[in-house]
C-alpha cells in the first residue's frame, strides 16, 4: 500500500526505525535514574522502545517464564500465540467461553479452570477484553490470584477510571500493574506489530520489555512508556482512536458523497492515495468499501462495536476534561446509528451503511 507520507522529510521529532533503538538504549537508564526525566522523556520520541530483530536463538537464551493469558478474542488469540511461536514460555489462558481458546491449547497453551488459577501460577498475565464491564469482571475473576511482585497487565481499551480500579484490586494484592492498550488491528496482531501505550509499573514494563523476555517485542513493534500514573495509557488509546474512527468516518461519508454525485469511487481511492491526506487506512479498508453494496457484510478486524465505545470513551474524557470535541461526538452519532442499525459484529468500516443511500 501506498503510504504519501513516507515521500516527506521528517521533522526532527521523529525518529527514524534505526536510530530508534539507539534512543531506547540511552532511554533505559534514564527512565530508572529521573522520575521527572521519565515524564518529559516519554512525552518526547525518546520513549519509544523498539525489539531488536528476531533471532533463531532466543529460544535458547531467554528465562523461561510461565505467562497468563486472559481472553481470546480477535487479539488476544494472535497476541497469545506470538508469545507461544516466539518465545521460552510456558502459557496458560483462561477465557469466559472456554472453546475460544482452542487455537491457543493446540499450539501448546494449558487451559485454565479459572481466571484466578492463571495468575496464581503465571508471573505476568495479560489480559485482552472488549469493554470497561469485561476488564473488571476478569480481574474480579483474577485477583485473588495475585500475590507479591507478580505483573497484570491489561492491554483491552477502557477509560482510565476503569485501569485505574483494576490497577487499585491488583496492587492491593502486592502485585504490580501496567495498563497496555494497543494501537494496531488484527492483522498487526498477527505480524507482531502492534504499538503498546504503557503506564503503572515501570519495574513490570522494563521487564517485559527486555530483549531476552520475549513479551512485549513479541507482540510489538514499539512500546511507549507514558508514565507511573495509571490512566495515561487508556487515555492516549482513546485519542488515537477518536482520531482513527473520526478519519473513518469521514472517509465513509466521502464514499457516499461520490456515489450520489456518480463519481467513480475507484478514481477517489486513486486521488486520496496520490496526495498528502492518504493514510495507509485508507487503501486497506477501501477496496472493500468502495465495492460493497447494502447487504455486504464487513467481516470484522476490528469490531464496529468497540469502535463506537472507543468513541463514547473519548467523548467521555473530553467532557471531563472540560474540552469540545464536535467532529468525534458527530462521528459518535453515526457509528451509534450502525449499531441500532445491526452492524455491531462487522467491522467499523461498516458505518458506511450509516450514511449512504440504502
Ligand atoms: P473480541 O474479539 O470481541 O473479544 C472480546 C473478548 O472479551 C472475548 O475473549 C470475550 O470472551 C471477552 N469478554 C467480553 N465480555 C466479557 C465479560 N463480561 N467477562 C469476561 N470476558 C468477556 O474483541 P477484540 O477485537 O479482540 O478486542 C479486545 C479489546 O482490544 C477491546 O477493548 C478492543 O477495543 C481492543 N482493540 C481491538 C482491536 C481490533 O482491531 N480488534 C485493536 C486494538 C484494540 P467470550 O469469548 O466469552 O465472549
Amino acid at each position: 500500500m501506498s503510504h504519501a507520507a513516507s515521500s516527506f522529510s521528517l521533522p526532527p521529532n521523529i525518529i527514524s526505525r534505526s536510530s530508534r533503538r539507539r534512543v531506547n538504549n540511552n532511554n533505559s537508564s534514564s527512565l530508572s535514574n529521573n522520575k521527572n526525566n521519565i515524564i518529559k522523556k516519554t512525552i518526547s520520541k525518546s520513549s519509544i522502545i523498539t525489539p531488536r530483530a528476531s533471532s533463531s536463538s532466543d529460544k535458547m537464551t531467554s528465562k523461561q517464564t510461565t505467562i497468563g493469558f486472559l481472553g481470546a478474542g480477535i487479539m488476544a488469540v494472535p497476541m497469545a500465540l506470538n508469545l507461544i511461536n516466539n518465545g521460552n514460555h510456558n502459557l496458560i489462558v483462561w477465557n469466559r467461553t472456554a472453546s475460544a481458546c482452542d487455537p491457543l491449547v493446540k499450539a501448546g497453551a494449558t487451559l485454565a479452570k479459572t481466571a484466578q488459577e492463571v495468575c496464581e501460577k503465571a508471573d505476568v498475565t495479560y489480559v485482552m477484553v472488549s469493554t470497561p464491564e469485561a476488564t473488571l469482571e476478569v480481574a474480579t475473576l483474577a485477583k485473588d490470584g495475585v500475590s507479591d511482585g507478580k505483573g497484570y497487565v491489561d492491554c483491552s481499551t477502557v477509560d482510565r477510571h476503569t485501569a485505574k480500579k483494576v490497577s487499585e484490586m491488583i496492587t492491593s494484592k502486592g502485585g504490580r500493574y501496567l495498563e497496555g492498550p494497543v494501537s494496531g488491528s488484527k492483522a498487526p496482531a498477527e505480524n507482531g506489530q502492534l504499538i503498546f501505550l504503557c503506564a503503572g509499573s515501570e519495574s513490570l514494563f522494563k521487564e517485559i520489555n527486555a530483549d531476552d523476555a520475549n513479551q512485549l517485542n513479541k507482540m510489538g513493534k514499539a512500546s511507549f512508556f507514558l508514565g507511573e500514573e495509571v490512566g495515561a495509557g487508556a487515555n492516549m488509546k482513546l485519542i488515537v482512536n477518536s482520531c482513527m474512527g473520526s478519519i473513518m468516518a469521514s472517509f465513509a461519508e466521502s464514499i457516499a458523497l461520490c456515489e450520489d454525485a456518480s463519481l467513480s469511487k475507484q478514481d477517489l481511492l486513486e486521488v486520496l492515495a496520490l496526495g498528502a491526506i492518504n493514510v495507509p487506512m485508507f487503501g486497506m479498508k477501501g477496496p472493500g468499501m468502495i465495492s460493497s453494496d447494502k447487504n455486504t457484510k464487513f467481516a470484522p478486524a476490528f469490531p464496529l462495536k468497540h469502535q463506537q465505545k472507543d468513541m463514547r470513551l473519548a467523548v467521555q474524557l473530553a467532557d471531563e476534561l472540560g474540552r469540545e470535541l464536535p467532529v468525534a461526538a458527530a462521528a459518535n452519532e453515526m457509528y451509534k446509528r450502525a449499531r441500532r442499525d445491526g452492524h455491531d459484529d462487522e467491522d467499523f468500516a461498516a458505518v458506511l451503511h450509516a450514511v449512504r443511500r440504502e
